[in-house]
């Protein structure tokens, strides 16, 4: 589950003021002076993930376009947040909710993923963790319809390797006095398959070395031709392309966001969630 605690504002902290918050604006702003903030919409921001803190004391710069940057009035963007879990209401325990999963979300174009706080919600860890078995059941319906599985797919798979690995470990436990019992022929045969594997490597390292790789080992590795599940879902929805107002948008992909944005309000019962967040919020700002 894609999700991380918020570190929320301390009631004892000291209340600081005079931030500088920059705007993430098209000609990126320089401070001005009458942009003074207090620490307490500074931590607003933080804890959002929508700022990050600049070098220079006491500032930060939103990741977004800020208010008056696009966004037209009333627009769920522009509006300020409770500091609540989006579906019970309660003010403890929040983590950020992403409603278009990070895994489809990474493999969209810059001018989509850069705009998407319209698509990060609160949610505390029960309604998060509630939600999340119906993405899981979403995002498997889409496993079957790209038929492409959640680990992707071009895996090589080396299942001989298992049997060297579990060599290794075996003469490991022995070495450190977990498996008394074994005899002497057993361990005489589990030596001789790291030593076949050894002389396979053709490495002149020394057999307690190649006893430490051997452990490593996986059953599988990505191929040359690997693609993520959502990688590959994102290229399909983009192949489509138009252009209209000297703007380039994918249509296919607007509905796949869509459609999560519509099963995050049939599935997690938002009764916090702003009356301004639409389904058909706008994708690219
Ligand atoms: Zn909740």
């Amino acid at each position: 589950m894609a999700s991380k605690e918020l570190p929320m504002p301390s009631r004892q902290q000291t209340v600081y003021d005079n931030w500088k918050i920059v705007s993430n604006g098209r000609h990126d702003k320089s401070f001005k002076p009458d942009h003074h903030f207090g620490r307490k919409k500074v931590d607003w921001y933080l804890s959002r993930d929508l700022a990050v803190m600049l070098t220079e004391d006491k500032a930060i710069k939103l990741v977004f376009e800020a208010k008056g940057d696009g966004h037209s009035e009333g627009d769920y963007m522009v509006e300020d947040r409770a500091n609540i879990c989006v579906s019970c209401g309660r003010p403890d325990a929040l983590t950020l909710h992403h409603i278009v999963p990070d895994m489809y979300r990474k493999w969209m174009p810059e001018i989509i993923k850069s705009k998407s706080s319209r698509d990060l919600v609160l949610l505390c860890k029960s309604c998060h963790l509630g939600y999340e078995s119906h993405a899981d059941d979403y995002k498997n319906s889409i496993v079957r319809e790209y038929d492409m599985p959640l680990e992707g797919s071009g895996w090589i798979l080396t299942p001989e390797n298992h049997t060297v690995r579990k060599a290794a470990s075996a003469i490991i436990k022995y070495r450190d006095g977990k498996l008394p019992g074994m005899p002497l022929e057993r361990l005489k045969q589990l030596e001789s398959v790291v030593n076949t594997y050894k002389a396979d490597l053709n490495v002149e390292e020394s057999f307690d070395d190649v006893l430490l790789v051997a452990i490593e080992l996986t059953d599988r590795h990505k191929g040359p031709h690997f693609i993520e599940h959502g990688e590959f879902v994102v290229a399909k929805l983009m192949e489509k392309e138009v252009s209209s107002e000297s703007q380039v948008r994918w249509p296919d992909l607007e509905a796949f966001i869509k459609s999560w944005r519509r099963h995050f309000l049939t599935n997690c019962d938002c009764r916090y969630l702003s009356a301004r967040w639409k389904i058909d919020g706008n994708i690219y700002r």
